[in-house]
């Protein structure tokens, strides 16, 4: 049966980077292994490595002065390697807009002082909070933000102006969603299985001069395990021990589609026209909400609530049985959220919008 998932991650591939990868599974190119019986030395692995962090690079257009490196751990590790590798004055500024956000600042309160800025808690993280310029701390190691909030369904349009502080930004729910200025950002990181691939890599964008080492005469800045170390992976192309390497593969052959498909400003003309479909079918129901201000909702992941938590149920078992798969909200919050990442066609979307308003002239 074909469906349409709109689950939030691990989240939907393009059918046609499946099929290359189905068609390649068992023997790829000319080398009669699968890739996932490669080393990771040997020189075929080698240019799926190389390609994929090529690909990256054209497809964001990151500068020389950045790193590109492969971290397994998820975004969640993340969470500890940022402070632990940044940490220079021991200072850091969080602005906590959902739960991932949230994560980051508790996380990096173990390593140094972690300032919070400002919370949407108080209207369960339903907008992106006003930035008073006059709390950041000027001599910050890094400010940090989670630009797209993947369970509340909000987003950062304008980034924040730290001036020199970096500024960090978890992707992990909207990277090569559209066009990001990567010379804006100390560090970027995204988990690969929202919008770039399947689960088991994540990518960290970091500029050179903010790798710090932690060896001989810099001992004195503390321990940092060798497998946090950003300096472990960006002094051996990440390949110190055994990357990911299908997850690696796997996005590589997404990032392909994207290029093929139009790059990042193709992507952002979709996701919007995809959106704004979407939204205004929410709008315009009588059952349906969403609960995120106008101006900071997400392109990637669109909540909705009809305020009855039965009949809630009900939308997402009888979209289940039409096709339209893995609607349930975040445990953590219920409702419904739709997940329309690169990879979900605008038929997709077209047909989350047609039962809706089935739904709701059933319902009402
Ligand atoms: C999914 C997600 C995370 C957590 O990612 P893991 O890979 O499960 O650690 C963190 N931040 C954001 C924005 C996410 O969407």
């Amino acid at each position: 049966m074909q469906v349409y998932n709109f689950s939030a991650g691990p989240a939907v591939l393009p059918r046609e980077v499946l099929q290359k990868a189905a068609a390649e599974l068992v023997a790829y190119g000319d080398s009669g292994q699968s890739v996932m019986e490669m080393s990771h030395r040997g020189a075929d692995y080698e240019a799926i490595h190389k390609g994929c962090e090529s690909l990256l690079r054209e497809v964001m257009a990151i500068p020389d002065n950045y790193k590109v490196l492969f971290i397994q751990g998820g975004s969640h590790m993340q969470f500890e390697m940022i402070p632990q590798n940044l940490r220079k004055v021991g200072k850091a500024d969080f602005v906590v807009t959902g739960q991932w956000a949230g994560k980051a600042y508790s996380e990096a309160a173990n390593y140094l002082e972690a300032k919070l800025i400002v919370s949407s808690k108080d209207k369960t993280f339903s907008y992106i909070p006003e930035l008073d310029k006059s709390a950041f701390t000027p001599d910050a190691d890094y400010f940090h933000i989670c630009q797209n909030n993947t369970i509340f369904g909000s987003r950062f349009v304008d980034l924040p102006d730290t001036g020199s502080v970096p500024l960090v930004s978890d992707m992990s729910s909207c990277i090569l969603s559209e066009p990001v200025d990567v010379s804006s950002f100390g560090l970027i990181y995204a988990c690969a299985q929202k919008n770039m691939g399947p689960s088991g890599v994540t990518v960290v964008i970091v500029r050179e001069d903010l790798i710090q080492d932690f060896e001989g005469a810099n001992a004195a800045r503390g321990h940092v395990p060798t497998m946090l170390r950003y300096k472990t992976y960006a002094d051996n192309d990440s390949l110190y021990n055994t990357p990911p390497t299908y997850s690696i593969y796997m996005c590589g052959l997404v990032l392909e589609w994207v290029k093929s498909n139009g790059g990042l400003a193709a992507m952002k003309e979709r996701n919007e026209k995809k959106a704004a479909l979407l939204y205004n079918a929410i709008d315009s129901s009588a059952l349906f909400s969403n609960p995120v201000a106008k101006k900071d909702r997400s392109l990637m992941n669109v909540t909705f609530v009809t305020g009855n938590a039965e009949l809630d149920k009900k939308f997402i078992a009888e979209a289940k049985s039409a096709g339209l798969v893995n609607l349930g909200g975040h445990r953590s919050v219920g409702g419904m959220r739709a997940s329309i990442y690169n990879a979900m066609p605008l038929e997709g979307v077209q047909a989350l919008v047609d039962f809706i308003e089935k739904f709701d002239k059933e319902n009402k």
